[in-house]
């Protein structure tokens, strides 16, 4: 079950004795919530020229008692295993939209807020229900300001159903993202059929971008492409200047990643959106 992503490493770092505790961990799923381990981050999303913040993407933390931090590259796979992926998305989603509502409170440039939805979530009977429940609960923040980011798999199961879920999450004014584009079955018939809005080009292809001519072939066309739908494109995992330059020539409207800020705690977010300007890296 090799699904990529930094979590295999983190396992195979671990060790023989630690990796049978870490098979425990799915044990643990249980108490999780109820044992307030889980937390979430929160990491700027920029606009690319300026580097002003524009949003902020919800990005899941658990921190087991003995081993740490567990990633979500873990996590939700384990989850969703055991099947707690819909206690613990609801329970993100609650927990960014309350700390949202505070932020849109201090804030008069409103911002958006992202949370990634795995594809079983999406799926799972009541999803829909869930979304409106908590966005009527939280008043303040305008139903577009909600970006939920979802990645290709979902077609791959149930494509009908999945349009059917993505339709009814559009009616009520959610904004949804297409997340690590490009790694996946990346299929242009996906952006022509499903009605997402906004693109964000996976870091594996920015991570080349300024050293690697078919990196910047492939993130300028998609980004034309994207254009040309009308979709917004988001360059995730930009490091470096020179790869900010490069996400910035090639017309990548917002931009992600290390270079302008990290994943942040929310009394670190608190502690932003009191500066002056909001503009990353640096601000003042
Ligand atoms: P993602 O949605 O593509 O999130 C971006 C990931 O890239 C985050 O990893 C972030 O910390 C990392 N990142 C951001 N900028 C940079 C950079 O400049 N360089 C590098 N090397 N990495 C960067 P993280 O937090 O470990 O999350 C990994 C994945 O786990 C996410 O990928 C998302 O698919 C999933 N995930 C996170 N939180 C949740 C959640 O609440 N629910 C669900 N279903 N999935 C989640
Ligand atoms: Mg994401
Ligand atoms: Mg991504
Ligand atoms: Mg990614």
């Amino acid at each position: 079950k090799r699904r990529g992503g930094n979590g295999l490493f983190v396992v195979d770092d671990l060790g023989e004795a630690l990796l049978d505790r870490y098979r425990r961990l799915e044990v643990d799923l249980v108490e999780v919530i109820t044992r307030g381990q889980l937390h979430n981050d929160y990491q700027p999303v920029v606009e690319s020229g300026t580097g002003a913040l524009a949003g902020l993407e919800t990005l899941i933390r658990w921190t087991h008692p003995e081993l740490g931090v567990v990633p979500p590259s873990s996590l939700i796979p384990m989850a969703e295993r055991a099947g707690f992926i819909d206690s613990i998305g609801r329970w993100v989603l609650q927990q960014a939209l309350s700390d949202a509502r505070r932020w849109a409170r201090t804030q008069s440039r409103p911002f958006s807020l992202a949370v990634n939805v795995s594809p079983q979530q999406l799926m799972s009977v009541g999803f829909v229900e869930v979304v409106r429940d908590v966005l009527d609960a939280v008043q303040d923040l305008s139903p577009d300001r909600l970006v939920l980011e979802i990645t290709e798999s979902v077609f791959l199961r149930d494509g009908r159903k999945a349009l059917q879920v993505l339709g009814e999450l559009r009616e009520l004014g959610v904004t949804l993202a297409l997340d690590d584009f490009g790694t996946g079955y990346s299929s242009l018939s996906y952006l022509r059929q499903f009605p997402v809005d906004i693109l964000k080009i996976d870091r594996t292809f920015i991570s080349e971008i300024d050293t690697d001519p078919a990196s910047s072939a492939i993130v300028g066309a998609v980004t034309d492409l994207a254009h040309r739908l009308g979709l917004v494109v988001v360059a995730e995992g930009v490091e470096t200047a020179a790869q900010r330059r490069a996400v910035v020539d090639l017309g990548c409207d917002y931009s992600q990643g290390y270079y302008f800020a990290r994943p942040l705690s929310a009394p670190d977010v608190d502690r932003l959106l009191h500066r002056p300007r909001l503009t990353l890296p640096g601000g003042s």
